[in-house]
């Protein structure tokens, strides 16, 4: 193959480096961001974009933009071309008419940390590197020990006591070196940094490293590829050090500059509401975040208290091109989890359900519109969480061992025991002309817990199956045909054994104020029908039920 030309530029005072060794920082100035450039020109006029579908499905499909001189030596294991999977249900729930999510989860190590892996242990091996040092808040310590165990590159990982312990022991089954430092993530970087020096070992230096933040540029590749040349209008991300956006960014910059794509995306990040200093920083306007200490979030992810001189590359990005930050709780983190699983069927670890959680309040807020095409960046398992998200009643026991001797089983015994077990559950009636609106009050409850939900198409049919097996709460629309919902109400008020079943009223408009007063005292909640009213209803239903 030939030799790539590939220059590194000094941010600071724009000095060219060639690339071909490791460099830590501008020989001139000192700076340590230096950013990768190629010669698009060549691409623009070789029509790149346009031999793509030749290429490989790797990430390597893309191997001219990627810091490699040498596609043998590349470290790979089909990571990247990832799909992209459009969320309907859940943009429903939120609305968003376009909701795609980029399924990171389906690579070697189930994260977007697996294209960071491949690129900078195909460089390593590139450059010679037999040993080096990485520190990780737990999923780049995960995919570079796998990639680091194919090239036979030895790996020292630094970890903080805060990754769940079955990553940490899938780094180690990789044969990586592991050293869990109790401390916070900031601090097992300078430990980290501190032992490649004294042993004179090549470190990763996150997103100080070329093939970090470069790598992250094939996700861009593929959703322009995905989108035919459009780009979306958000790229929404759960960040930490916030190398992923980025690196999403510059590979759109540079697909601009060889026309494969018309535009380039706004940024949305999400941090936890425990170590947001980005988002903090975002919001009062400042280019320069101010660390924090004692991060309290326990997504480890996430925890990353200094971001540094990124925050200001992150700035740059979303001043340039839009941008929004938003926090989520660990609590609201959880709940985004189960919704996502129970609306798209997709377990995402918890630095993506914060995302999730952040990504719901800037939808619901108006700021991303209904029709913005919008692109999550989701990633991970949830197998070390579910315990926390389901707590103890997660599965009903059937006991039918005292049947099982027969050949046919007595089917009325089981779904006898199937109704035992499920009479605990609150019953929600859902009186609603409209079967879309009907539907996703079904799913919000469904999702968010166990309801037993009957659906009545109108309100005589409503009044029917209420006064046949009283439900625990009524969800009523107002505006029906023939029996509308104030006869629905007034009805159920008169009625002796329904009179004490908490009513919530959804509207698709204001209430005037006759509206209001005809139904004072005789309802517990009304809400306003919107595109977001998920968690409006859930408390609504909480309340009314307590
Ligand atoms: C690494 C990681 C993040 C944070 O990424 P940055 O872009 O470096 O801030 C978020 N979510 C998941 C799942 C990750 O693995
Ligand atoms: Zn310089």
């Amino acid at each position: 193959m030939s030799q790539k030309k590939i220059e590194l530029v000094c941010v600071h005072c724009h000095n060219r480096i060639p690339y071909d060794r490791p460099t830590p920082e501008c020989p001139r100035c000192g700076e340590s961001i230096l950013r990768a450039e190629y010669d698009l020109d060549s691409l623009r006029h070789g029509n790149w974009a346009g031999r793509l579908p030749g290429h490989a499905t790797s990430i390597w499909r893309y191997h001219e933009l990627l810091p490699l001189h040498d596609t043998r030596h590349i470290v790979s294991m089909g990571e990247g071309g990832t799909p992209l999977i459009r969320a309907e249900q859940l943009g429903a729930m939120l609305g968003l008419k376009n909701l795609y999510l980029k399924d990171e989860r389906q690579g070697p190590t189930f994260s977007f940390k697996d294209r960071q892996a491949s690129v900078a242990i195909s460089v390593m091996r590139e450059m010679g590197v037999q040993e080096a040092v990485v520190a990780s808040t737990g999923n780049v310590a995960m995919a570079y020990a796998a990639y680091a165990a194919r090239a036979g590159i030895k790996l020292w990982v630094f970890l903080t006591s805060q990754v769940p312990g079955d990553k940490m022991r899938e780094v180690a089954l990789y044969g990586a070196e592991v050293i869990k430092v109790t401390g916070t993530y900031d601090e097992a970087k300078i430990v980290a940094n501190r032992f490649a020096r004294q042993k004179g070992l090549y470190e990763d230096r996150g997103i100080k490293s070329i093939a970090a933040v470069e790598s992250m540029k094939t996700m861009a590749f593929e959703l322009a590829e995905a989108f035919e040349g459009r780009a979306p209008d958000w790229f929404i991300q759960g960040v930490s050090g916030g190398m992923g956006p980025i690196g999403v960014i510059k590979g759109f910059e540079e697909l601009k500059a060889i026309g494969a794509v018309d535009k380039i995306p706004a940024v949305g990040i999400v941090q936890s509401e425990g170590c947001a200093p980005m988002v903090t920083a975002w919001r009062a306007g400042q280019p320069i975040a101010t660390p924090v200490e004692n991060p309290t979030t326990v997504i480890a992810t996430l925890s990353t208290g200094n971001p540094g001189r990124a925050y200001q590359l992150l700035y740059d990005v979303m001043t340039r091109y839009g941008g929004l930050a938003e926090t989520a709780s660990d609590e609201e983190a959880f709940n985004a989890t189960r919704i996502v699983a129970r609306t798209e069927g997709i377990s995402v670890e918890p630095a993506t359900a914060v995302m999730f959680a952040g990504l719901f309040k800037m939808a619901r807020s108006g700021r991303i519109k209904p029709d913005d095409v919008v692109v999550a960046n989701v990633s991970g398992h949830t197998f070390a969480v579910e315990k926390h998200i389901l707590g103890d009643q997660w599965k009903r026991n059937l006991d039918v061992s005292q049947a099982s001797g027969r050949i046919n089983l007595p089917t009325e015994g089981i779904l006898s025991a199937l109704e035992q077990v499920r009479q605990d559950a609150h019953r929600v009636l859902i009186i609603e002309d409209n079967p879309d609106a009907a539907r996703l009050v079904e799913r919000v409850l469904r999702a968010r817990g166990d309801y037993q939900v009957e659906l009545a198409g109108d309100g005589a049919e409503g009044l029917r199956l209420a006064r046949q097996n009283p439900p625990d709460l009524i969800i009523t629309d107002i505006m029906m045909p023939n029996i509308d919902g104030f006869q629905v109400i007034e009805e159920i008020h008169h009625n002796e054994a329904l009179r004490e079943i908490p009513i919530i009223v959804l509207t698709a408009k204001e209430l005037t104020a006759a509206e209001r007063e005809r139904l004072s005292g005789q309802i517990s909640v009304w809400l306003q029908k919107g595109s977001s009213m998920d968690e409006d209803l859930l408390q609504g239903i909480l309340s009314a039920l307590n």
